[in-house]
């Protein structure tokens, strides 16, 4: 039985709500990144975490936070999410960290089928930065509050 950590990227976890269903699924089915492992290996998935948000570049090692929180519980590898694996430009600073702290820990960079990745990039970007009807954020709660005027006068 392999034992299976997977770590997302918080982004697309907790800023626009994936829930992984993708990876989970072609966990399940042995497609993608996990069709490395033989059909009849039960795969026993240990935990799922996202990353911890921007480590900006003073703290990169902030990672290890949470990826302790599953290599702590003897998993035979740790798989970087696909979307991970698109767009995080601390991946490889992300991978050298984990592998030095965990040098028996087989790092498998993605999970499920890749899709193309300018589209993911397009897609991922309209649903963090819309560009029709922007969703409210706290300016506009504590602007509404004030009872400010929409525009700021010049
Ligand atoms: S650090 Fe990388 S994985 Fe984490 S939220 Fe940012 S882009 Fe995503
Ligand atoms: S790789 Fe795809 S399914 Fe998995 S967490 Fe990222 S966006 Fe969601």
């Amino acid at each position: 039985m392999a034992r299976i950590g997977i770590i997302t990227c918080s982004n697309c976890t907790q800023e626009v709500n994936c829930a992984a269903v993708v990876c989970l699924g072609d966990m399940r089915k042995r497609r993608g990144f996990f069709e490395r492992y033989p059909q009849d290996e039960p795969l026993d998935l240990v935990g799922l975490i996202s990353c911890a948000g921007c480590p900006t570049s003073a703290a990169p090692d902030k990672i290890l936070r949470r990826v302790r929180s599953v290599a702590e519980f003897k998993i035979d590898a740790l798989h970087f999410s696909f979307c991970m694996t698109a767009v995080c430009p601390f991946l490889k600073k992300y991978s050298e960290i984990i592998q030095e702290a965990y040098p028996n820990l087989k790092l498998v960079m993605g999970t499920h089928q890749p899709v193309d990745k300018r589209q993911f990039m397009d897609g991922l970007h309209e649903l963090l930065c819309p560009a029709v009807a922007p969703p409210q954020t706290m300016v506009d709660m504590i602007r509404g509050t004030l009872k400010l005027p929409n525009k700021v006068e010049k």
